[in-house]
């Protein structure tokens, strides 16, 4: 099989830096025209030469808005009014015991990760639908199915996507559009990075021991005992967007390294 996504047009949602810089990368590997989105312009700016340079010669865009307001998303429509592959990508995440998560957290959450898919899906769905050919790609995680008690408001967005995006793929029945869910598991992007800094901080262990340790507290049943790579992930994000992924629509698809136990 040999992805070729060449005359298509890809958005992907937060990707200046991380999972959706990897999938952006994929893509314009494979052949799309990759519009990369971010909040600041200066990032965004960063993120195309960075996409350039994996894949010399693709056509590469930007566009700075923060998709967590419904004027955000406005903006990156209006600049980016077409699109054949969308990937809602962006998203935040942050460890906080239940009863510290206050309703400006639960509403950020929702509004970042939840409606801006919703937004933008609404946006793209309707002329996808009309030309008979499009992809939506929600990134939820396999904390959907896996609530971490460490952050309850994260893991109800991404049981919410897995919602929306089951919604929207039965209405693409018998078109040639489809729409799925990507769970990933532990995954070092630079978000997590970060993460992982603080955690190890917190617990007095060195940086370096923090990704084993996290794996081994929190996600024991981890087959792949390791965090993936944001390559890992975004190579299964690639390949629900393309062409060849074609009787594959409204899955929840899992590049979790094995941490969820159940079979369906
Ligand atoms: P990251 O923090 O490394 O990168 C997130 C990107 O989104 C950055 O480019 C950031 O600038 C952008 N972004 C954040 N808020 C935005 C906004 N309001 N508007 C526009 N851009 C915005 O994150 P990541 O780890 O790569 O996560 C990406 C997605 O993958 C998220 O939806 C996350 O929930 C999901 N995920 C990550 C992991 C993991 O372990 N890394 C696991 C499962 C699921």
């Amino acid at each position: 099989m040999k992805i070729d996504l060449t005359g298509k047009t890809a958005l992907v949602s937060g990707s200046t830096a991380g999972i959706g810089l990897a999938i952006a990368k994929g893509l314009a590997q494979s052949g799309a025209s990759v519009i990369v989105n971010g909040r600041k312009q200066a990032t965004v700016d960063k993120a195309i030469a960075a996409v350039r340079a994996a894949a010399p010669g693709a056509v590469v865009s930007g566009v700075a808005a923060d998709v967590s307001t419904a004027e955000g998303c406005s903006a990156l429509i209006a600049a980016a009014p077409s699109v054949d592959i969308l990937i809602n990508n962006a998203g935040i995440f942050e460890p906080k015991p239940f009863a510290e998560i206050s309703d400006a957290d639960w509403t950020r959450f929702f509004e970042t990760n939840v409606m801006s898919g919703v937004r933008l899906s609404r946006a793209y769905l309707p002329a996808m639908l009309k030309t008979n050919w499009g992809r939506i790609v929600f990134i939820s995680s396999e904390s959907a199915l896996h609530i971490p008690p460490e952050m309850i408001h994260y893991g109800f967005t991404k049981t919410a996507q897995l919602a929306v995006a089951r919604g929207l793929a039965e209405t693409t029945a018998g078109t040639g559009v489809t729409v799925n869910s990507v769970l990933p598991g532990p995954t070092l992007s630079d978000g997590v990075e970060e993460f992982l800094v603080a955690m190890a901080k917190d617990a007095d262990i060195p940086v370096a021991n923090m990704s084993a340790t996290f794996v081994k507290l929190h996600r024991p049943t981890s087959l792949i005992q390791r965090f993936a790579s944001v390559e890992e992930v975004a190579n299964m994000v690639v390949y629900a967007a393309s062409k060849e992924a074609s009787a594959t629509n409204g899955a929840a698809l899992r590049v979790e390294g094995g941490i969820v136990r159940t079979i369906a």
